[in-house]
């Protein structure tokens, strides 16, 4: 059977760890370890933000639950959320990234601070050392998505980045200059509406995008770019402390946002053993909503025009007919998507990277705090749904599969789907 994985926090660990590999078929616990700097005190020299410090009993007693599931079978991976740092960009706008418009970022650490890469690389170091880990998952290993809102979007322009673009040849100048430029241009209506009328995004129409707002795809250009030089430089941090078998993988955005948050599958399998796609299918389709609802409040263009013209720019609209605004925030893809999903992933996937993807297996009706309105699956969530995700999953070939998560689904359905999962996966 190609293994399963799961996103499950310590809580839960503590009280199914022991029966998530027999009764759950969970081999891989995907969890958020606390970082104790005065354990490792040699690895946070140099370090101006310094992790706050737990108790140093509670040290202890995690380790020693570690051991003890490692003995049963259980592999341990660390889940790392690499730049999405509340507490570090709450220390002070030099460690937070700042929009194109210089707000600094409420939980977002600015991706080329020197403090905040150095504290990223201890703490990575310390994972490993501390609990000897079988591997890391670097999350949010990206800039920051649409569904933030466009100002949040178009980050980080503070001084460190803009000097970091210059240094790479980029020209922080003309990029913010096309980026305010091309949102008055899709501000305007007309090409969100042509596109959504041709019902495709063509070769002829990029190419006028490019002629036009140069800049905006040297950003995107970038932000890869970037992205991809620290993945190397974190993922040799974590083979160095942990030794080659120490396996790292991340979590990428679903293939039709990766490349917009600076993720590209090619550059990333080039580098890690595993990929981890978030093919949530919800998530993949309320991903653009916040930017759609900030451009409509800013311009006054229609802001189901907006929502139908992202699903033909992502290309989600091979896989449902464009929605309108609520109807996208209150619904989900078809389990297809994670097929689909993975298909676009393969072609991409040179460096022959293990391909587990992330499915979501809980029910979600929340007010996003962002987009500030009410984003749910509940109209499709069931346990049918989820059956035909990992069925989904299997006839994409996936070489794994994960929950996200544990916690939060119901425990007979994470149990059917392990059969699921025996039987179709082969
Ligand atoms: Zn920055």
């Amino acid at each position: 059977m190609k293994p399963i994985g799961a996103f499950i926090s310590l809580k839960a660990l503590k009280e199914y760890g022991n029966r998530l590999l027999e009764e759950y078929g969970i081999e891989y616990a995907h969890t958020h370890l606390p970082v104790f700097p005065e354990e490792a005190r040699e690895l946070y020299s140099g370090v101006k933000c310094l992790p706050e410090n737990f108790e140093k009993e509670s040290y202890g007693d995690l380790k020693r639950l570690l051991e003890e599931l490692r003995r049963i079978g259980l592999k341990i991976f660390a889940s790392y959320p690499v730049f999405s740092r509340p507490e570090i960009a709450r220390r002070g706008a030099e460690y937070s990234a700042w929009t194109i418009l210089g707000k600094p970022h409420y939980a977002r650490a600015c991706p080329t601070n020197p403090d905040v890469l150095r504290r990223i690389v201890a703490d990575l170091r310390s994972l490993v050392k501390l609990y000897g880990v079988e591997g890391v998952i670097l999350d949010f290993i990206r800039f920051e998505s649409p569904m933030a809102g466009l100002d949040y979007f178009l980050t980080c322009f503070c001084p460190s980045c803009c000097e970091n673009m210059r240094s790479l040849g980029y020209n922080p100048v003309s990029i913010k200059r096309d980026w305010l430029r091309m949102l008055d241009f899709l501000g305007k209506g007309g090409f969100p509406k042509e596109i959504v009328k041709q019902g495709t995004l063509s070769t002829p129409d990029v190419l006028d995008l490019y002629n036009e707002f140069p800049g905006v795809f040297e950003w995107f250009k970038y932000r890869s770019e970037y992205i991809e030089s620290v993945v190397k430089i974190f993922a040799s941090t974590v083979k160095e402390e942990g030794g080659r078998g120490t396996v790292v993988g991340a979590n990428l955005l679903s293939p039709w946002w990766s490349l917009l948050a600076g993720q590209s599958y090619r550059a990333f399998s080039r580098i890690l053993e595993i990929i981890e796609p978030m093919l949530y299918f919800d998530w993949m389709q309320w991903e653009g909503l916040t930017a759609v609802k900030e451009l409509s409040h800013a311009y006054g263009v229609d802001k189901n025009l907006l929502s139908k013209f992202y699903y033909v720019a992502t290309g989600l609209s091979t896989i449902v007919e464009p929605r309108n605004y609520d109807e996208s925030r209150l619904s989900g893809l078809p389990p297809a998507s994670i097929e689909a999903g993975l298909a676009k992933i393969s072609y991409w996937n040179i460096g022959g990277a293990r391909i587990w993807p992330v499915v979501l297996i809980l029910r979600t009706d929340i007010v996003h705090h962002l987009l500030n309105e009410r984003i749910s699956n509940i109209s499709m969530a069931t346990r049918e749904f989820f059956v035909e995700s990992v069925k989904s999953a299997a006839r994409g070939n996936a070489d794994g599969l994960v929950y996200w998560n544990f916690d939060g689904a119901e425990k007979d359905v994470v149990r059917e789907l392990y059969n699921v999962w025996r039987a179709e996966s082969g």
